[in-house]
């Protein structure tokens, strides 16, 4: 059995995944927000009481939404601040007594995709999760690739490139920079732009802003899937994958499909471009999917 858990902001997911990719064991519970103690019990909890219910154990893995350094062991760049400089891992391997495989949540999605997903069969795979943030990830035969500061394929906070005069230096993105691709090409992002084109007070979702399909909302939408197009051709130009899976809310729009292909092909190195990009298959499953195949089949 493997054992995958989603660490989200307001829910902690575990499911369990037999040897033919079935989930076959499901529970979540809401998270114990600014308790790391709490958050490591319950995950231990969760993994034990699944042992207990089902008789079967397993190998342990989780998709934090941050990292571990791989240089001092504990979690950082997480938004669910309180685990950050935490020795999270070490933590979880006393509490269950085995070794426990972390990595980041959007490169969770990119395994789950690449290994029984939109990705399946592909060498090299990117996961790009469009939502209320941006977040990537790259796998490469199976394997998230992780790097050496723990930040491989955060391509959420690279610049837009090329920028226009228009758009420099961008809005203020989380992070500390400004003009990530993540408060351009996020559904936040998008939902920002159209209200300042717009004049519109209200913050409205974008599933709301498609639907009123005005001028405004239109011309959103052309600007976005170009912005989208200069994010996608800077990681085919660092990567060059062999297919992209689009994951979160905006990856719901259709059009994107039929029009981001064109574009991509305007900004990438050599003006050629054929890479296939898709939605994902698994939704918002692929968080504890890929953190249980974070122990692919024969390892472990
Ligand atoms: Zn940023």
């Amino acid at each position: 059995m493997r054992w995958g858990i989603d660490w989200g902001g307001t829910k902690i997911e575990l499911a369990g995944i037999d040897d033919t990719g079935a989930v076959v064991y499901r529970k979540r519970m809401p998270t114990p927000r600014n308790d790391y103690p709490g958050c490591v019990t319950l995950v231990a909890d969760l993994v034990r009481e699944a042992e207990t219910l089902t008789g079967e154990a397993g190998t342990v893995g989780l998709g934090i939404p941050g990292t571990v350094s791989p240089y001092t062991g504990l979690t950082k760049n997480s938004n669910s601040v309180w685990m950050n400089g935490m020795p999270l891992k070490d933590d979880l391997e006393l509490a269950l007594s085995r070794p426990v495989r972390i990595a980041n949540d959007a490169n969770c999605f990119a395994v789950s995709e690449a290994h029984d997903g939109a990705g399946a069969g592909a060498n090299v795979v990117v996961g790009l999760i469009i939502g209320t943030g941006c977040g990537a990830g790259v796998v490469i035969n199976g394997r998230p690739l992780t790097g050496a500061n723990g930040i491989g394929g955060e391509f959420g906070h690279l610049p837009l490139a090329p920028m226009n005069r228009d758009e420099y230096p961008g809005p203020k993105c989380w992070c500390g920079r400004f003009g990530c691709h993540e408060v351009f090409v996020s559904g936040t992002g998008f939902a920002l732009d159209y209200q300042r084109r717009s004049g519109e007070k209200a913050f409205l979702d974008v599933q709301t802003l498609l639907k009123r399909n005005d001028a405004v909302a239109r011309e959103t939408m052309d600007v976005y899937c170009d912005r989208l197009a200069r994010a996608i051709a800077t990681i085919v130009n660092t990567v060059d994958p062999d297919v992209i899976v689009l994951g979160g809310g905006m990856s719901n729009i259709d059009a994107l499909y039929e029009r981001l292909p064109d574009l991509v092909v305007r900004y990438a190195f050599g003006g050629e471009f054929h890479t296939p990009i898709v939605r994902n298959v698994h939704g918002d499953s692929s968080g504890v999917r890929g953190a249980a195949w974070l122990w692919p089949l024969g390892d472990g």
